[in-house]
C-alpha cells in the first residue's frame, strides 16, 4: 500500500514538473516520516527514498540508530534550543530556523562537533498567528544576521502554507515565496546560498513545484493519515 501511496506521488511529481518545465531532479521528495514507525519507514526506503522529515528532534534521535547510515534526515519542525543536542549529529538540515538565538545555539553546538549544519529560514508568508517563521520583511536581515555565524550555513528558504482543501488557494503564498527567495539571492550576502526553497505538503505540493519548490515535505500522501492517540 506504502508503495502504491509513493508511486502515485512521483507520478504527481513528474507532471508537475513537466507542466512547469522543470527536471524532475531539481525537486527533491521528502518522505514525512513523524509518528510513523521505523518498520513503515524501511519499507520506503526499500523503494529508494533516502529523504525522511520528522517534526519532533526526539522522533530523529530514536529512528537514527535503527535505519541505515545513508538516511538524510530533515528536522522541519520547531527546534526548541534544549533539543538541538539530539540532531546536531545526524540531520543534515534544519529547515525551520526563525529567529537569530537558534541560529546561534545550531552554529555553537555545530562548531563544537566540527561540523556545519546547512540550514533553512522559515518564513510566515501567510501571516497566520498559529505558525512559527518570520514575516517576510524581516527575513533578508535576520539572514543578514546569521549569515557570519560560523557553525551554519544558509541554503534558502522554508515555508508552511495554510491549511487549505483548494491548492489554489496557496499559489500566490508559494509564488511570494519564490520572490523573496530570487530578491535575497540577488544580494549575494556572503556564506549564503540560497539555492533551496522548501515548500509544498500533501495539499498543495503540486502546486508549490509549478511555483519553484526546490524540496516538497509530503507525510499523508506516502504513509496515510496520522493518529495522535
Ligand atoms: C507534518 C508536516 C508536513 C507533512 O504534512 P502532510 O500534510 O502530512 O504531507 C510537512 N511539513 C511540516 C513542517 C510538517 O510538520
Amino acid at each position: 500500500m506504502l508503495k502504491e501511496n509513493l508511486q502515485d506521488v512521483e507520478e504527481r511529481v513528474a507532471c508537475a514538473c513537466a507542466r512547469a518545465g522543470r527536471s524532475r531532479d531539481e525537486v527533491l521528495l521528502i518522505a514525512v516520516s513523524k509518528t510513523k514507525p521505523v518498520e513503515m519507514i524501511e519499507e520506503i526506503y526499500r523503494e529508494g527514498v533516502r529523504d525522511f522529515g520528522e517534526n519532533h528532534p526526539q522522533e530523529i534521535r530514536d529512528k537514527f540508530p535503527r535505519l541505515p547510515d545513508d538516511v538524510q534526515w530533515h528536522m522541519i519542525g520547531h527546534l526548541q534550543t534544549n533539543k538541538i543536542k539530539y540532531i546536531i549529529e545526524r540531520a543534515c538540515m534544519v529547515h525551520s530556523v526563525d529567529s537569530f538565538r537558534l541560529a546561534e545555539e545550531i552554529s555553537k553546538a555545530a562548531v563544537r562537533r566540527n561540523r556545519i549544519m546547512p540550514i533553512l529560514i522559515e518564513v510566515n508568508m501567510a501571516g497566520e498567528a498559529s505558525k512559527y517563521g518570520i514575516a517576510p520583511e524581516d527575513t533578508e536581515s535576520l539572514i543578514r544576521q546569521i549569515a557570519p555565524l560560523p557553525g551554519v550555513h544558509v541554503e534558502g528558504l522554508m515555508t508552511i502554507a495554510p491549511y487549505t482543501d483548494n491548492p489554489e488557494d496557496n499559489r500566490s503564498v508559494f509564488r511570494k515565496m519564490k520572490k523573496l527567495n530570487v530578491d535575497i539571492r540577488a544580494k549575494n550576502i556572503d556564506n549564503t546560498d540560497m539555492s533551496h526553497l522548501s515548500m509544498g505538503m500533501t495539499g498543495d505540493y503540486e502546486v508549490a513545484i509549478e511555483e519553484g519548490a526546490t524540496m516538497i515535505r509530503v507525510g499523508t500522501g506516502i504513509f496515510g493519515a496520522r493518529s495522535y492517540t
